[in-house]
């Protein structure tokens, strides 16, 4: 038997196993329920997947996604692994295939759904040698997860009548109390939890509140200008969102498709492989897209609307970036979702509960300070330090004493009784001439003008941090009038001070692409290689019909591209490059690279910087003529060249005195014309035509 280490090179060309893999593998292997807590991309899948080689005998795989079960099972067999699926999608005679293929003991991993798992736990699945089972979403058994699914519940009777199976619950979802639900539900024995680190330090997060929607399409556009060929999901609340977004993209000329849940499921289908397959590139969606989904090479992922809870939103941007390259998401939000949801949520079940999760949401959304470890902490894991890949690290807010602020704004909302809404209170604050504000009488107060010195924008900034510390309530059940809360009335009373922070325009945000920028291009790769390797990897995903990220993903080729192997040892050290793939696919893709590397010489040097290179080490132009095998006269002109660039070179030590005074003279004559021969001819071809380039040089540059 091999060992895990051998197999996860051998087998899937990794070189080290990511924290807690190998731990789980050996408890499994010593025959030992197992639960997996590890983020979208964490490396769940290999936790069972190298046990299941081991063994000898059958691992069984439950998932409810049945979409993904293909990619999944495709992706084990490019490995070289025997694995099947068995679902509700396969006609009779595959199942039938399949079943014999089991009871052969030709598979090693059998993915399932439950569904099915239900229908055949009696029959012939009882005769097979099962070795483990892996409970896959493991989640979907708890009521109190967002993702129920009743035939999970089913799955305790399956684990009794194993008992001395290991089993392995595996999610990326589930809070304590969750957690628990999920084992008894599960009938784990004695289950290790394993939680691995949920940050995944290579997306990098930015929050936008209160873009207006015009703004908002075009700072999507521009960023995704800047993404070019590069694919990503845009999620949306509305399905009318995912159409006029959608429509807005490919107006500007881009790879685009929209998905919700109101279209046939043929072309939800549709749209979903051309987006695996990269033949469209960026999907407008609701948030039904993306559970079946895993491709590696989302690079991006921008939400329109606030998200329901902060469980969703790392889950949906936690689809960027699955190959740990630099990724970036970023969220938009106003208050009229917020509204939105919070009425949805009145409507529907666990209404507080709801509701408490949609405050979280909103309140990571306003934050002032790392994002990311806000949002860890949600999850339970604390980071010691800020992340500085967020938008409030790259911008850090700074404080200062709001308490007049504050009071300004709280005796405008007392003055006009508590009626209005932030927009009044801000053209009041300025002192706006508008006409509803005549009307009002609200020209009269005290506190109109008061505030002309701050923004619109900055008072709204400000208004809103105040409500979020309390002083001020917005009641969007009264047309979002402000009301002062009893701490907002201590400010104004001036019992208590309060600290506000400087608002950072969304234009200030700039800043942080080229960081990630900078990421992006880290560790020099060829982009050119890289391109053609992308377009053979596509070629052969079209002839062999299957995603284009399971023959090699992006970081594959990229250090393919980065290192140009040509042998197959060198081939075979490339990561994510196992037996089989390089068997399968290595002779294709290294012969790309040799022809790659035959064609692209090494880069030029420019001829004048070989001449400068020379001419440092000491040699005289007659000896850099020879030594380069061209005219003196060309040493000559590269030498002017080099000078006139600011190099260091002494021309004046190669014209003598007397001779530069002859080549001005002459210059000066001919009406100071910048021609060669000329005063080559004048000077009755006594000095050469080298001599004469450097000596108007050097004229020319000492006037
Ligand atoms: P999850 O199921 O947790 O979402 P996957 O199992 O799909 O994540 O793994 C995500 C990616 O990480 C896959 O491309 C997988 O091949 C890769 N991966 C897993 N383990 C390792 C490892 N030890 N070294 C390198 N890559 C790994
Ligand atoms: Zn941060």
């Amino acid at each position: 038997m091999h060992s895990p280490q051998t197999l996860l090179k051998n087998v899937f060309g990794y070189d080290a196993f990511r924290p807690l893999q190998q731990e789980i593998i050996e408890r499994t292997l010593a025959g030992k329920d197992s639960f997996v807590l590890m983020p979208t991309g964490g490396g769940k899948s290999m936790c069972f997947q190298i046990p299941a080689l081991c063994f000898q005998g059958i691992t069984i795989v439950v998932s409810p996604l049945i979409s993904l079960m293909k990619d999944q099972v495709q992706a084990l067999q490019a490995n070289g692994i025997k694995a099947d699926f068995f679902n509700s999608t396969i006609s009779p005679e595959e199942e039938n295939a399949v079943i014999n293929r089991a009871m052969n003991g030709e598979i090693k991993l059998l993915y399932l759904s439950p569904e099915k798992l239900i229908t055949v736990s009696d029959t012939w699945l009882k005769t097979l040698n099962i070795k483990l089972v892996a409970i896959d979403e493991a989640h979907c058994v708890s009521m109190w997860g967002h993702d129920f699914r009743p035939e999970y519940t089913q799955l305790k009777y399956f684990r009794k009548s194993l008992p001395n199976v290991p089993f392995m619950a595996l999610t990326a979802t589930a809070d304590k109390s969750a957690r628990a639900d999920i084992e008894n539900q599960l009938g784990l024995q004695n289950a290790k939890l394993f939680i691995s680190s949920f940050d995944r330090k290579n997306l990098s997060i930015d929050v936008r509140g209160q873009v207006p929607k015009k703004q908002k399409l075009e700072e999507i556009g521009r960023f995704i200008d800047r993404k070019k060929n590069e694919s990503g999901i845009i999620y949306c609340l509305s399905r009318k969102n995912t159409e006029e977004v959608a429509k807005f993209l490919k107006a500007h000329g881009h790879s685009v498709a929209f998905y919700h849940a109101g279209m046939d499921a043929e072309l939800r289908e549709r749209v979903q492989t051309d987006f695996i397959n990269d033949d469209t590139k960026i999907i407008v969606a609701t948030i039904a897209f993306g559970m079946g989904i895993d491709k590696s090479n989302v690079r991006w992922v921008i939400h329109y609307n606030l998200p329901k809870n902060l469980e969703g939103y790392y889950q949906e941007i936690g689809r960027a970036g699955r190959d740990g390259l630099p990724s970036e998401t970023r969220l938009y939000y106003n208050m009229r979702d917020f509204v939105l949801y919070s009425q949805f949520a009145d409507d529907g079940a666990n209404s507080a509960m709801q509701k408490d999760k949609l405050n979280r949401m909103l309140q990571f959304a306003e934050a002032k300070s790392c994002r990311r470890k806000i949002l860890l902490s949600y999850f339970g894991e604390h980071l010691t330090q800020d992340c500085g890949n967020c938008d409030v690290c790259d911008n850090p807010p700074k404080d200062f004493d709001g308490t007049i602020l504050a009071q300004k704004a709280l005796s405008g909302i007392a003055r006009m009784q508590e009626k209005e809404g932030i927009t009044m209170l801000i053209n009041v604050l300025r002192g706006s001439n508008n006409a509803e504000i005549h009307e009002a009488g609200y020209t009269q107060l005290k506190t109109y003008g008061v505030g002309k010195d701050v923004s619109f924008y900055n008072w709204r900034d400000y208004i809103i941090q105040l409500a979020n510390q309390g002083l001020i309530e917005i009641m969007y059940s009264e047309g979002s009038a402000l009301k002062i809360s009893p701490l907002g009335w201590k400010v104004l009373k001036g019992e208590r001070h309060i600290k506000l922070t400087f608002p950072v325009a969304p234009e200030e945000k700039k800043d942080r692409k080229q960081k990630v920028l900078k990421l992006a291009t880290e560790g020099e790769i060829n982009t050119d290689l890289f391109t053609e390797l992308k377009k053979l990897r596509y070629t052969i995903s079209r002839e062999e019909n299957m995603p284009a990220y399971i023959i090699f993903n992006d970081k594959t080729l990229k250090a393919m591209a980065t290192e140009m192997p040509v042998t197959e040892n060198e081939f075979l050290a490339i990561s994510g490059v196992g037996m089989n793939k390089m068997q399968q696919y290595g002779e294709d893709f290294m012969e790309m690279i040799r022809k790659f590397k035959s064609v692209a010489k090494p880069k030029k040097v420019p001829t004048t910087l070989e001449t400068f290179a020379l001419y440092q080490e000491g040699l005289s132009p007659h000896e850099i003529a020879a030594k380069r095998n061209i005219q003196v006269t060309t040493v000559y002109s590269h030498l002017s060249q080099l000078y006139t660039e600011g190099k260091a070179v002494d021309l004046e030590k190669m014209v003598d005195a007397a001779t530069l005074n002859k080549i001005r003279d002459a210059f000066n004559e001919l009406g100071r014309d910048i021609k060669l021969k000329p005063i080559y001819e004048k000077l009755e071809e006594t000095v050469s035509y080298g001599e004469i380039r450097m000596g108007l040089t050097i004229i020319l540059k000492n006037e």
